[in-house]
């Protein structure tokens, strides 16, 4: 069995942006509610030796909501998870709150860094400030400057990966892709991970979940994704379900897709830890669930 990432779900549902494919507001909460939340440590460790002993290379905070609203629960996940020396550990967040109050964000960093944090994933939609406005900040006038928050990343020794949602409308072309491809270039950007958006098969709410429906993209358009890269890239590297790792011109380029499910049952793609305990290998199915 195969496990390619160790989720950690930090924080709450609480997010400062507004995304209107926002999953967490699709699938089931287990247990997560606005406010931080008590994290169940002695289970966080039992998950973390179990991920170690199956061989999983890649820790990943994350959350239902923004991750970075509870940065001393952050500092604490990675102090609780220190000694298991996971060779990569990621960050996933929307950049927002740390290019906002960078001054408060600094610190963190710099402590988050010497805890082993190596990744700093950042959820995009498109490599222009407008279009990521429309999606993240619909609510304001200016989306961040996205080139100074990699720069200041990289100033403290992260690596950077661009987590790209494909939605119709927005990267959903192999010219939008090359000038996605082009941005990342431009900023030194280590990775670049397409995904097509995605949403669960039972939804708790019926709004995102049809503006959701509504941003899918074709498989026309998946096929043109897919084909840029063919034709534009080397293959490097096949992770588990059918993910494929492309270099193209230098820049590290994976398409991947939204399942976490293995149909044929040989394969987990990732444990989600919860911090009430639970730990789970599918967002969406209640069943999926090992603790
Ligand atoms: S950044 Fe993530 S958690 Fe926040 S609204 Fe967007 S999809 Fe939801």
């Amino acid at each position: 069995m195969k496990i390619q990432t160790f989720s950690i779900l930090t924080g709450s549902e609480a997010c400062n942006a507004r995304c209107p494919f926002c999953v967490s507001k699709m699938t089931p909460p287990h247990g997560i509610e606005l406010k931080e939340p008590q994290v169940n440590w002695r289970n966080f460790r039992k998950a973390c030796l179990f991920a170690r002993q199956s061989g999983v290379t890649t820790a990943m905070l994350t959350g239902k909501g923004e991750p970075t609203l509870f940065p001393a629960q952050m500092t604490k996940y990675l102090q609780a998870m220190a000694d298991l020396e996971f060779p990569f550990i990621e960050l996933q967040t929307n950049g927002i709150h740390i290019y906002e109050k960078w001054e408060q964000y600094d610190e963190h960093l710099s402590e988050w860094y010497e805890l082993g944090l190596t990744t700093v994933i950042i959820s995009v939609v498109h490599f222009d400030a407008e279009r990521n406005r429309e999606i993240y900040l619909p609510h304001r006038e200016r989306y961040i400057d996205l080139p100074c928050l990699l720069h200041r990343l990289h100033d403290k020794g992260f690596s950077v990966r661009l987590g790209c949602i494909a939605l119709n409308g927005y990267i959903d072309s192999g010219g939008k892709l090359e000038e996605m491809i082009r941005f990342a270039r431009e900023h030194r950007v280590e990775q670049l991970t397409i995904r097509p958006v995605n949403a669960p098969q039972d939804t708790r709410d019926a709004d995102v979940f049809n503006w959701t429906k509504e941003h899918f993209l074709t498989s026309y358009q998946f096929e043109s994704l897919k084909n840029y890269l063919r034709l534009n890239g080397t293959e490097l590297m096949r992770l588990v379900h059918d993910a494929i790792v492309y270099d193209v011109r230098g820049q590290n380029v994976c398409l991947t897709n939204c399942l976490t499910l293995d149909p044929d049952g040989k394969d987990i793609r990732q444990l989600i830890f919860f911090p009430d305990g639970h730990l789970r290998y599918d967002w969406q199915y209640e069943g999926a669930i090992l603790l």
